[in-house]
Order: structure tokens, then sequence, then C-alpha cells
């Protein structure tokens, strides 16, 4: 009687370890291998195609991702995706993203899933950046998180037992359009006196500019004259230089922050507070009038205190909360 073949023994199947991340900004195309843990094990980073089209950035995710250098065990198991803009998680459609044409409508998740052959699972950026700081960054360990990115608009993420806050649709956290004050400027999308349009560094910039324009005595004439640009950055020079008018518009930026997030206060009763985003690099300009307003309208500050904290994860926030979010799905 022949022997028997000696049956292989089975080769061991360990979990996968990575998930692919990819954050779709206004400026930069972040994708990433993404730990279960959040590390962030292999990254590229291009300039966002945003002139020409979803189609066109989809190509480039799969580009990128294809020339990502591979972790030790390179067999990802997802891809979570962070785009800007409306959008519906449960589906993976965009319903629309100011400042970019064409992507209202647009099935993004149904696109990036064909392409690479995994599931697919898209969230708003601001969201993914709030779960990120919530889990691994200032947030940690606080429950619930509010978290507000301030820079060329202003985005918002609620994380409540570490899960992100939603809503019906999944269209919640847009911190930024809450009315600050009535009857203000208004923001690109037309709200007068939401907080985007008085604190982004859109905001910032436009009111230094006009106060220029009407010859108001200010160091960002001599800036406006060298025909350098006037930006929030710029803004932020003359007033650490002493420029009363560049540190009156900070001072006004930070008080419609503070009087916002003492209403988010009253809703939430947050753990922490956490703000992120290129203006808070400006934070001692603006963070003692945000102090006040959010006292004058936090009505049990009294009894908790809430700490408002800089962000601790930079522009990688929104790709490792991509990447949570993946593994939180992929575990569902
Ligand atoms: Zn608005």
């Amino acid at each position: 009687m022949p022997n028997r073949p000696v049956s292989p023994r089975p080769e061991p199947h360990p979990e996968p370890r990575t998930v692919l991340a990819v954050d779709i900004g206004g400026t930069h195309l972040r994708v990433a291998h993404v730990a279960a843990d959040g590390a962030v094990l292999a990254r590229r980073r291009i300039d966002t195609p945003t002139d020409r089209g979803p189609a066109a950035v989809v190509d480039a995710v799969v580009r990128e991702l294809a020339s990502l250098t591979p972790p030790d065990d390179p067999r990802a198991v997802a891809i979570g995706i962070a785009a800007p803009g409306p959008l519906d998680p449960r589906t993976g459609i965009v319903h629309e993203v100011p400042n970019m044409p064409g992507w209202r409508g647009f099935p993004l998740g149904q696109q990036l899933s064909a392409a690479t052959g995994l599931p697919a699972h898209v969230h708003n950026d601001a969201n993914l950046a709030a779960l990120a700081e919530a889990r691994l960054g200032a947030g940690r360990g606080h429950d619930p998180v509010v978290y507000l990115t301030v820079s060329t608009g202003v985005g918002g993420g609620i994380v409540i037992d570490g899960r992100i806050f939603a809503g019906a649709a999944g269209l919640a956290g847009e911190l930024g359009h809450t009315i600050v004050h009535a009857g203000g400027p208004a923001c690109n999308l037309g709200h007068a006196g939401c907080l985007e349009a008085l604190a982004s560094g859109t905001a910032i910039a436009r009111r230094a500019r006009e106060a220029v324009r009407s010859g108001a005595p200010t160091r960002l004439a001599d800036v406006a004259a060298a025909g350098l640009p006037i930006d929030a950055a710029a803004v932020a020079r003359a007033a650490d230089a002493g420029d009363p008018l560049a540190r009156a518009i900070f001072h006004d930026a930070g008080s419609a922050l503070g009087l916002a997030i003492g209403g988010f206060i009253n809703v939430f009763d947050p753990g922490r507070i956490v703000l992120g985003g290129g203006v808070t690099a400006a934070w001692p300009l603006f963070e003692p009038a945000m102090q006040l307003g959010m006292r004058r309208v936090a009505m049990a500050w009294e009894w908790h205190p809430v700490d408002i904290v800089p962000a601790a994860l930079g522009d990688d926030a929104g790709l490792v909360g991509a990447g949570l979010w993946a593994w939180e799905r992929h575990a569902a």
C-alpha cells in the first residue's frame, strides 16, 4: 500500500494588517497604508488636480496608491476615503464640493472600490479628522470631542463614544456654518454672519484687504504696495509685529470662534474642544478673545470648564481618520 502523500501544513492566515487611506483635499491629495492602530505605514502626497474634475482625481488616487512603498504585509482589507463637501457615507456619493467643479452626485466610493477591488468607505474630511483627533490626537481620553478646522473655510466634526456623530443622513457636523453675527458678512454659500465668514483664513484676509483699500493705517498697506499677497499668514505676521489693525482682525475672529464654541459647549457639554487648521498657527493672537467669547455663552462653564486645545495630528488628521474609518467599517 503506497504511502499516502503527506498533506502540506496549511499556511497560516494572519489577519491582513493594513487599509488604504485617501485624503482628497482642495490643495493636496494624500494616500497611505494605515495599520489597525492608526499608524501610517507608508504615504505619498501630490497636488490635487482640482480643475480636471473627479475622474482625474480618481485616476491620480489609483496611480499614487500603486506607487506606495508597501509595508511588510501589504494586504489591504478596505479603502477609506476622506472627501470634501457634503456627502452620503452610506453610499459613498458626494453631493457637491464647493469650489471644485464636476463633483455633484459623483459616486466616489463605487469608483474607488471598482478601481481597487476593495470595499470603499467614504466620509467627510472634517468628520474623519475629528475621529482621528478624538481617538489618537488632542482629544484622546475625552468624550465627547468637538473638533473645528479653521483654514480656508471652517469645518467641524463631533465624536461621541469614540464614533463620528453623523446625523440621520451623514451630514452632521457642519459647525462652521453656525450663524454668529446675524447680518454680518456672508460665506461662499451665502450665510450672512456664519462662523466661516467671520473667522476663516479667507475671512481674515478679506477684512484686511478691505481695510487696506479703505486707506486704514496699517503696515499691511506696505505689503499690498509691494505686490505681495495679503493672506491670513500676512495678517498674522503684521499682528505679531504689533500692527493694531491686524491685531484687531485676529481679536474679532477669536471672538467669533469663542461665541460659536460657547454654543457648541451648551449643546454637547464636550470633554474637550480641539481646533485644527492653518489659522491655529496664530493661536496666541486669537486665543484671549476666543476664551472671553466662549465664557460669555457657555452657561455651565463655572461647573465644567472645557479646555480648548490645538490639534495634535497636523496634516495627517484626515488620512489617519480615513484609515480608522475603513477599519471601523471593516469590523462592522
Ligand atoms: Zn456659511
